[in-house]
């Protein structure tokens, strides 16, 4: 099982961070921090992502053939079963298999009761609001966020891991009785095409993660009041016709104070119910460009809970 570290011990136990691995000024080999696994440098390394480049930090990784003790902090089974212990057993528990099992129907049921509290409210305005109603909203809050909090821990281990294959022997996916493949649930930038079609063509809406590059953060002015809104760096596609197809990947929220501590660069893990609405279509009537039209993709997430969004090292 690999985890991505940020530092590592050398043969004459010196602490070895990023930067001095960078500048070769260590004796080989290395180990992990926690344990005496053996693990390598991995340099940082620049990828496409549609128009944009994405830096990819350096990082250490296990070597093959090694593994993490069980005390080890990137041990990931480890990690799984001290998030099971402190999560709600409706949510996250383990199977008389010994696997771990993540409940995500328990989370998007508590997401639709936080919705519908929301809509309330926002339909009684600020100054009709029922004593009663609130403390049902605060919770529901308090519940989806137990939830919610347990689902980004685990979350966060998985952005540590490589390949989904690092996770998914250990921890598996159920919604509503029905088993769901990581691939379906985990979405990194490369894979939102994927992400978009399988959440437009389901027929039930499941709880899905998406991790990405922030490309800006904007405050827009609604019809009532401002929402902020922040748009993940996308991938797109080309084809011979000329018709270029992207997907726009954003994130919703009206409580514009909560989320504009985030900016353009910094990696996000999104968690909740995303909305893919029908592909929208602009041509362009210009003889220099070789774009003829643009499809867009467009999926959004509006948040319920603050939760539902935090930073992850990329
Ligand atoms: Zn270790």
């Amino acid at each position: 099982m690999a985890s991505k570290m940020p530092a590592a011990i050398d043969s004459k136990s010196k602490e070895v961070t990023i930067s001095i691995a960078e500048r070769l000024d260590y004796t080989s080999p290395l180990e992990c921090e926690f344990c005496n696994a053996k693990v390598s440098f991995v340099n940082g390394f620049t990828r496409e992502v549609g128009d944009n480049i994405v830096f990819v930090n350096p990082y250490f990784r296990l070597k093959t053939g090694n593994a993490h003790g069980p005390e080890c902090r990137y041990n990931i089974k480890g990690q799984v079963k001290i998030i099971a212990r402190e999560s709600d057993e409706n949510f996250l528990a383990q199977t008389e298999s010994g696997k771990f099992e993540l409940r995500l129907l328990a989370v998007k049921k508590a997401i639709k009761e936080l919705q519908n509290l929301a809509r309330e409210k926002r339909k009684r305005g600020p100054y009709n609001q029922k004593e009663n109603e609130d403390k049902e909203y605060v919770k529901s809050g308090k519940k989806l966020g137990s939830y919610i909090n347990s689902a980004v821990k685990v979350l966060r281990v998985r952005s540590l891991c490589e390949e989904d294959k690092d996770i998914e022997n250990l921890l598996e996916l159920v919604f509503d009785g029905t088993r769901l493949p990581w691939k379906d649930f985990y979405y990194e930038d490369k894979d939102f095409f994927r992400c978009y079609s399988n959440v437009r063509e389901a027929t039930v809406s499941v709880p899905v993660a998406i991790v990405g590059t922030v490309k800006s953060v904007k405050i827009i002015d609604g019809k009532n009041g401002q929402f902020l809104v922040i748009n993940l760096i996308g991938p797109y596609k080309k084809n011979e016709e000329g018709i270029l197809d992207a997907v726009n990947v954003s994130i919703w929220s009206s409580d514009v104070e909560l989320f504009n501590s985030y900016k353009a660069d910094d990696m996000l893990l999104a968690f909740g119910i995303f909305e893919a609405k029908e592909i929208s279509e602009k041509e362009i009537n210009s003889s220099v460009s070789s774009v003829k039209k643009f499809r867009n993709h467009d999926l959004r997430l509006w948040l319920v809970s603050k939760s539902q969004l935090c930073k992850v090292n990329g």
